[in-house]
């Protein structure tokens, strides 16, 4: 089952606290992926990974970036390197193009709009 969406957040600036959430739910942050990234709870879809892991970007939310990767991009992962390159950027929104969950694959194709400071 695949289910197409697509739409962009507002401009959203890392510096203010948010009340709705980076990644462009319109839902508060703490309903949203403040869940899965204040660890309580775990997220059940891959959609669900990919928005909470734009808005741990956006929050600079480092060490929940480092949690939720697995494989090759781990080894040789360095936050500090990673908390150097984010200080740089705003995240901007997130277009989700597709996401398919089915039978345990799970998929999210998501298009992160970013700038440089
Ligand atoms: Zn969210």
């Amino acid at each position: 089952m695949k289910t197409k969406l697509n739409y962009t957040t507002p401009h959203y600036h890392k510096e203010s606290k948010p009340m709705n959430c980076p990644c462009g739910t319109k839902q508060a942050y703490d309903h949203c992926c403040g869940l899965y990234i204040e660890k309580k709870q775990i997220p059940s879809t891959a959609l669900c990974l990919m928005r909470s892991r734009f808005s741990a970007y956006a929050l600079n939310n480092i060490d929940y970036i480092a949690s939720t990767m697995r494989g090759a991009p781990r080894q040789g992962f360095s936050k500090k390197k990673l908390l150097l390159e984010n200080a740089d950027i705003q995240w901007h929104s997130l277009a989700i193009i597709d996401a398919t969950d089915e039978m345990g694959n799970a998929v999210a194709l998501c298009i992160a709009e970013k700038s440089s400071l």
